[in-house]
């Protein structure tokens, strides 16, 4: 239907994505890994590419659609979207900020609660039927307690909004010092994890950010200190950290996002010190609804010649 512009989608599309699009668009659903054959056909009619915040778009599958015009990305991240290649094409990419903060958030919030207080432990510690053998061990207080933030962004500013209502203390880290923003502002995580009790990495991923929490910033963080990452799990050192946790070199972590998801290290998953989520921090009914419609309302706007909605800072 040469009315309905073609669209490759990278990744399994949630039915409240796929069936909107599907109305307005011919989606041709991750074509090119089921069925090479039926890609390399339609492949010079795709117009646009689609998928989640974990979307590979590399160069090499861009260079393969010769029609392409746009690239919309239901997530914020788009670490894995050769955004260089795509400028060189004059080809924009669009995400979905904003809508998912305060669910993303709520997630640290929950992480750090989590693993401060042993919300899972205490779980299993009553599935298991080990109450009735004496109380559990004492947690540790979170609430007036010190969190230092990776990437005082959009996420990073929701979370600490949240957090000062526990009534704790903030300071963040970044590239630059933030005008207008009054917490304190530390030079390098190092240095930001060596002020406080809790270390929440929100930056974006990709090269610039790749293990930039090291088994330094872990000493720094010290054996009272907790690690939360609902970033992405390239911005920490696994194996440092799985070492770090299992010689307290510092007290815990809490970790939605991993170095090769879904591939969680099985020293990871044996530790006790540690509260593991499935990359979930967006993933409730309204948020991803949210994202979804953005993400469609930006290709529609595209076909349409209309400003897009939310493009990447590098198309802006
Ligand atoms: P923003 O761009 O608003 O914020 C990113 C922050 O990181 C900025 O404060 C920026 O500050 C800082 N930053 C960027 N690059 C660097 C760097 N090289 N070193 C240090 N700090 C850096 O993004 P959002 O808050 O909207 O989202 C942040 C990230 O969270 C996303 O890119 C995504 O990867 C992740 N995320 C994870 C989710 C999950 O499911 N777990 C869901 C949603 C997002 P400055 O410019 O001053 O350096």
């Amino acid at each position: 239907d040469p009315q309905r512009p073609a669209v490759l989608a990278v990744m399994k599309l949630p039915p409240f994505f796929l069936e909107p699009l599907r109305a307005h668009f011919t989606v041709h659903d991750r074509l090119h890994e089921t069925n090479p054959e039926e890609f390399a056909r339609v492949a010079p009619t795709i117009r646009a590419v689609t998928g989640g915040g974990d979307s590979q778009v590399p160069r090499a599958l861009m260079d393969k659609l010769p029609a392409l015009e746009m690239v919309s990305i239901m997530g914020v991240g788009y670490d894995k979207v050769d955004v260089p290649a795509a400028k060189e094409r004059g080809i924009p990419v669009t995400h979905t900020p904003d809508v998912l903060n305060d669910e993303v958030a709520d997630l640290a919030l929950a992480l750090m609660l989590s693993i401060a207080r042993k919300v899972p432990q205490a779980d299993r510690y009553v599935r298991e039927g080990r109450w009735e053998q004496g109380n559990m061990p004492l947690a540790t207080r979170m609430s007036g307690k010190r969190l230092g933030i990776v990437g005082l962004g959009r996420i990073g500013k929701a979370i600490a909004a949240r957090a000062q209502g526990f009534g704790m203390s903030i300071a963040y880290t970044g590239r630059t010092q933030q005008s207008g923003v009054a917490f304190p502002y530390h030079p390098s995580a190092k240095a930001l994890a060596a002020a406080v009790d809790f270390l929440v990495v929100i930056t974006p991923g990709g090269e610039a950010t790749r293990r930039m929490i090291n088994a330094e910033v872990l000493q720094a963080l010290g054996p009272k200190g907790y690690l939360v990452n609902v970033a992405r799990g390239s911005v920490v050192d696994e194996q440092a950290l799985i070492e770090a946790l299992q010689d307290g070199v510092i007290a815990g972590a809490g970790l939605d996002v991993f170095e090769n998801e879904p591939q969680v290290p099985a020293a990871l998953r044996a530790l006790d010190n540690v509260v593991l989520t499935p990359h979930m921090a967006s993933a409730t009914h309204e948020t991803r609804q949210a994202m979804a419609d953005l993400a469609l309302a930006n290709l529609q706007a595209h076909f349409a010649g209309k400003p897009l909605l939310s493009p990447v800072p590098e198309c802006r």
